[in-house]
């Protein structure tokens, strides 16, 4: 039998995850601190809950897709948090990206309490949170990652175990660091074909068959227009906000640092995105291609 699940932060990624969980047939309780983000997945067949707790009450998984650290630790820490509330054997996966001190932090505090968790940070944006084919990188004990497979393979393709707990944060923040280099490279790289004279769709085209081809030109070019059904063509709304492409630069950085490892491209990159979020923090970390033309923002 499937497993009841309380499903936590139902923003650009959560929502469609937690509409692929129900469609797949089972049954959630959801939270969210937006009743517009409650209300979609209420159409959906979920039922809402006023908290978290509540929202745990009966079920035996408890997911949660949240921004950043700070509100992981304010939905599971503490005398009111939600891990004090849950019964033995609860299973918890949390696939927000966070630092993995903070993983590591809230897995010890779990575990004092006999509860499994596993940090399960995903790729894919919100294009794979939809399809369904996520990449999921977890952190965490085998036997907590046995018990999680298949319901992450209801949201991703992808499961990789990554190692013990904060492992999946520390595989995923590479994997951003890397996608922010690549990001901003290829908003500058079609910049300045579109100065000399090139139409940004067939320089985009040539590159995708080139040896500069990357995840951006496949599935997520910055340039306004060149594909559909990306943030791009729709004024850069949705998607992954530039915030948060910032927060995961800087968790890298910090990673680096703690750790005495060179990251120049990070850092440049992480430099861009500091001055990028002043003005644009809410919209797609791929309109860091106004950079180079504001008129693209308007
Ligand atoms: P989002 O801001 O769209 O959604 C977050 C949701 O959490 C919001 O609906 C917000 O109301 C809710 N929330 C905040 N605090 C809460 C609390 N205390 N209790 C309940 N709900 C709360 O963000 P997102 O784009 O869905 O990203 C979520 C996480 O996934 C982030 O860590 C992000 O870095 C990561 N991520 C995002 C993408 C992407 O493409 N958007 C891809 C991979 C990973």
């Amino acid at each position: 039998t499937k497993p009841n699940i309380a499903f936590i932060g139902l923003g650009n990624m959560g929502a469609p995850m937690a509409e692929n969980l129900l469609k797949a047939g089972y049954t959630l309780s959801v939270y969210d601190l937006s009743e517009d983000a409650t209300q979609r997945l209420q159409q959906a067949g979920a039922s809402v809950a006023d908290s978290p707790k509540d929202a745990a009450n009966n079920a035996q998984v408890v997911i949660s897709m949240l921004p950043a650290g700070k509100h992981v630790h304010s939905v599971y820490l503490g005398d009111s948090g939600l891990l004090a509330n849950l019964p033995k054997g609860t299973l918890v996966i949390d696939s927000s990206t966070i630092a993995a001190a903070d993983a590591r932090t809230v897995a010890e505090a779990a575990s004092e309490l006999g509860i499994d968790f596993l940090d399960a940070p995903v790729s894919g944006g919100t294009g794979g949170a939809i399809a369904g084919s996520l990449t999921f990188i977890v952190g965490g004990s085998a036997d907590a990652f046995a018990k999680a497979e298949p319901i992450l393979a209801v949201m991703g393709k992808n499961i990789f175990h990554a190692g013990d707990h904060g492992a999946g944060q520390v595989a995923k923040i590479c994997n951003n660091m890397l996608l922010g280099i690549l990001m901003a490279g290829t908003a500058e790289a079609i910049n300045l074909g579109v100065k000399n004279g090139l139409d940004p769709k067939v320089l985009s085209d040539i590159m995708l068959q080139s040896s500069g081809r990357n995840w951006t030109l496949e599935v997520y070019n910055p340039y306004p227009q060149v594909m559909e059904n990306v943030p791009s063509s729709n004024g850069y709304q949705g998607g992954f906000m530039s915030k948060l492409m910032q927060k995961d630069l800087n968790l890298a950085m910090q990673t680096a640092q703690d750790t005495n490892v060179e990251t120049p491209m990070g850092a440049k990159a992480t430099e861009l995105y500091e001055a990028h979020t002043v003005e644009n923090g809410d919209r797609d970390f791929s309109s860091i291609m106004g950079r180079h033309d504001a008129s693209l923002l308007s």
